[in-house]
């Protein structure tokens, strides 16, 4: 069910809720923090009706924490947006932010050739709270949700998080602090706006469709038979052959070290290039929280690249996982899946 707020004239937004601390508030008979009733969201956010856009909600039922999110939110999110795609501006998704990332990155892969804003945001304090960060986060998602530039195209056509004044490219963001507002990072991009007096838009990062009429294409079809490895000293022969050769597993995102370093030993190796060799994909990616890998730099590096490893450039782990997910989901052969790896298919990776 939508329910309309306010019929206008400038933007029109679809605020979709899922859950999480941003909508809730203190029930003063239970004394313990529900989630507060989305149709109501001008009576505890009354600063949105000062934008006089046209902002219509739309709650998901149930409500979940997003540690419980899975593939399928994510495709109802995507059809969603599908369905409503023409009715609106822009679409500002409010959600927990212990997966906000992984979320975020997946339907950036998810929607291809957005032409429209869609932003997630949510908070750290509940909106119903004193003290909380909600109000800030969903005005400024909202306003940038709704920006126009020159042409009367919308200013930021991404999947992007904005949070605590910053917004971020999805599919480069991680949660990085439990407790702080800044909760969110971007390491390897910078901001593509910050919200101080004015929101300042980093015009030359933000992404351009290539065409503004053609409608996105809306994948929903999503494999999910992806492991992470996270390579640590200590690791032993029987956990690297779990994982690496797991019956159910297609894919593995291997953590490695610095600039895509692993052990050197022959057990190691030999390991990733039988799983190589049965036809796992398997993606390097640093667990760095800024840098690059790079194969061709370290004799550890190099062996990898040897037995079969991919590069997975500056991605996150996030990026990789729904990357993998979109590309196992679209692509049959296991070619068509690595050379979509070795793509910046949506400004995930810089190459
Ligand atoms: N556990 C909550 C969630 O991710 C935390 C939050 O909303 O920030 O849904």
């Amino acid at each position: 069910m939508i329910y309309s707020q306010a019929n206008d004239k400038k933007a029109s937004i679809l605020l979709i809720y899922t859950g999480g601390t941003i909508g809730m508030k203190v029930d003063p008979v239970l004394q313990a923090l529900t989630p507060f009733d989305f149709s109501q969201i001008l009576d505890e956010v009354p600063e949105l009706g000062k934008f006089a856009y046209r902002i219509d909600s739309y709650t998901f039922d149930p409500l979940i924490d997003s540690s419980d999110v899975e593939p399928a939110h994510w495709i109802s999110l995507v059809r969603l947006i599908e369905e409503r795609y023409e009715e609106y501006d822009g679409f500002v998704i409010l959600h927990g932010t212990d997966t906000m990332a992984y979320s975020a990155s997946t339907l950036s892969f998810m929607i291809e050739g957005l032409t429209k804003p869609v932003i997630f945001t949510g908070s750290q304090l509940p909106i119903g709270t004193p003290r909380t960060d909600g109000k800030e986060n969903l005005i400024s998602s909202v306003e940038i949700a709704a920006a126009k530039d020159e042409e009367g195209h919308p200013l930021v056509p991404e999947v992007c998080i904005c949070f605590d004044n910053v917004l971020i490219r999805g599919n480069r963001s991680r949660k990085f602090n439990s407790d702080n507002f800044r909760a969110f990072r971007s390491e390897d991009y910078p901001p593509l706006a910050e919200a101080g007096i004015s929101i300042r838009y980093n015009r030359n990062l933000i992404r351009r469709p290539d065409s503004w009429e053609a409608r996105p294409i809306f994948h929903t079809e999503l494999d999910t038979r992806v492991s992470i490895l996270k390579i640590h000293p200590g690791i032993t022969p029987g956990v690297v052959r779990n994982i690496l050769l797991g019956e159910d597993t297609r894919a593995v995102i291997i953590e490695t070290y610095g600039a895509g370093n692993a052990p050197s030993k022959d057990w190691f190796i030999s390991i990733v290039r039988e799983a190589s060799e049965r036809g796992k994909i398997l993606l390097n990616i640093t667990q760095c929280v800024a840098g690059c890998v790079n194969m061709d730099i370290y004799a550890t590096g190099k062996s990898l690249k040897a037995a079969g490893v991919i590069n997975g450039y500056d991605s996150t782990t996030e990026s990789a996982l729904g990357k993998l997910f979109y590309l196992l989901g679209v692509f049959e052969t296991n070619e068509e899946v690595k050379s979509g790896l070795e793509m910046d298919l949506r400004g995930e990776i810089s190459k």
